[in-house]
């Protein structure tokens, strides 16, 4: 039997994030802000007490274990040393977290990167299809800690699916109240939300608007909030990190690439590499790209533009809150096809700002053009990705082209849901007719599609279609060169 992690309820605190504030509760408590100031709240460790493997690969050894300990198949919770805030008999999982990390050199040339440069790590293999399952992982074994049954979130759509996929799947009693704004859900989405039975509460508003409600209803009700303001939730996103790493035997890469919308993903990247470098398992972090789709570039406008840094903690908030009142009087409203990250006002700002500042991060946007010709460069090399995802690969693209990313180096591209979540956006990149690629893309600033793969119509009939595979498979090769 493995060495299981030991009882360690009492290694882990929650701390506001605020170093002037900087109050401090026991994890049985159930807070999605600072009850003393407002601000956010980190889950962290008591490190000298907790018996962290000094060999990381104790953690893949588990995987290979005889007895399908569901700890170990979890590819969250074979690394619990390392988020050690749960007794193991609380812990919920679902299988989450068998996701690969995928050498990917025809995207790579994409982008622009010398072969054994490009990696993918395809979070869509996740039971729910994004790797918001890492974090519902995690979150709800702290559900399950205080005794919580009611759980929500506000959702672009993949929250909500994880969320309703980890209340059906576990028969634990859980039930999931789910806000989405309207029209604003890809169907894959949708359709995960509605067949795993949840409560499902379309409001008149985009994501901004349903996040402000749910965490109001969730004051209200007493419901427990599954959104990324829940600092367990970041805990179970490391491992993500973790992964990546132990695919490349704990050799850091050069840069981790990942799309920007609420920025729980790269904050709980920043945290993972924080943690690893004070554990020694790491020498020192990669480097950090958070892009946003150009609809939604609140972080990049904030860092690119008006120089907002972590500041040791202390952020001049007052800058972000002037870009907040700008949108408002100027009625700006998120906007990008990459529904996902259709984000204005990400609720994890400061924590990614300290991401950015421990992995000398930089900030890009991706228009939505460069988001779909790489979503279809990704579809062409590799197992696909949603709009979302494929704005990390533009953004990598963006970032070499700049020089930024030297050709040389070594990229993990974080995609972050399955190719099927949005079957709209594909179907109108490749086979609409301009109708309807009008109405679906050319809204969102999509003049072309550049690396369409066109269906070819043929009459039933045998010759004609025997003279299109003939006319069309070479054109089709060259199409794809
Ligand atoms: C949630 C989500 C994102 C955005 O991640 P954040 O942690 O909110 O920045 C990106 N891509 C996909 C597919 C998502 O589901
Ligand atoms: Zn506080």
């Amino acid at each position: 039997m493995p060495a299981l992690a030991p009882p360690i309820t009492d290694l882990a605190y929650q701390e506001c994030l605020n170093p002037v504030c900087s109050a401090r509760f026991s994890i049985d408590e159930t807070h999605f802000s600072c009850p003393n100031c407002g601000d956010l709240l980190d889950i962290q460790y008591d490190w000298d007490r907790a018996a962290v493997p000094a060999d990381p690969r104790v953690f893949s050894a588990r995987r290979g274990l005889e007895g399908n300990d569901p700890l170990n198949v979890s590819g969250v919770w074979r690394f619990r040393d390392l988020l050690p805030f749960a007794p193991a008999e609380k812990i919920v999982t679902i299988g989450e977290g068998q996701t690969l990390l995928q050498r990917a050199d025809k995207v790579g040339e994409f982008v622009g990167l010398a072969p054994g440069g490009l990696y993918l790590q395809y979070e869509g293999m996740n039971p729910s299809g994004s790797f918001k399952d890492n974090g519902m992982t995690a979150a709800f074994t702290h559900a399950r800690m205080v005794n919580a049954t009611r759980v929500a979130c506000a959702s672009t759509g993949n929250t909500s699916a994880a969320l309703a996929v980890f209340c059906s799947a576990t028969d634990l009693g859980f039930r999931a109240i789910i806000f989405v704004g309207s029209g604003k859900i890809a169907y894959g989405k949708l359709a995960q939300a509605l067949d795993h039975g949840a409560l499902t509460i379309q409001i008149v508003g985009d994501f901004d608007d349903a996040m402000q409600r749910v965490q109001q209803v969730a004051d209200r009700l007493g419901v427990y909030l599954m959104n990324s303001v829940n600092p367990f939730r970041l805990e179970g996103q490391k491992a993500i990190i973790y992964r990546i790493l132990e695919a490349l035997a704990w050799q850091v890469p050069d840069w981790i690439v990942v799309p920007g919308g609420n920025l729980g993903n790269s904050s709980a990247f920043g945290k993972a590499f924080i943690e690893l470098v004070h554990l020694g398992l790491i020498e020192r972090p990669p480097r950090l790209a958070v892009i946003n789709a150009t609809g939604a570039r609140t972080l990049d406008e904030l860092v690119g533009r008006r120089s907002l840094d972590w500041n040791s903690g202390l952020p001049k908030m007052d800058r972000v809150e002037r870009y907040y009142g700008e949108l408002d009087h100027d009625q700006v409203k998120a906007s990008t096809i990459a529904s996902a990250i259709e984000i204005n006002r990400p609720v994890n700002l400061k924590k990614c700002l300290r991401a950015l500042d421990f992995c000398q991060g930089v900030v890009s946007s991706a228009t939505d053009q460069e988001i779909m010709d790489a979503k279809a460069r990704v579809g062409a090399g590799g197992l696909g990705c949603e709009p979302a995802s494929a704005a990390a690969v533009a953004g990598a693209r963006r970032l070499v082209r700049e020089g930024v990313i030297a050709r040389s180096d070594r990229v993990v591209c974080i995609l972050t849901g399955h190719q099927l979540k949005d079957p709209t956006a594909t179907v109108a990149y490749h086979a609409a007719d301009q109708e309807q690629f009008d109405k679906i893309l050319g809204c969102r600033g999509v003049q072309r599609a550049g690396f369409a793969n066109r269906p070819v119509v043929v009459a039933n009939e045998l010759d004609d279609i025997i003279r299109a595979i003939a006319l069309y498979s070479g054109e089709h090769a060259a199409n794809r060169e």
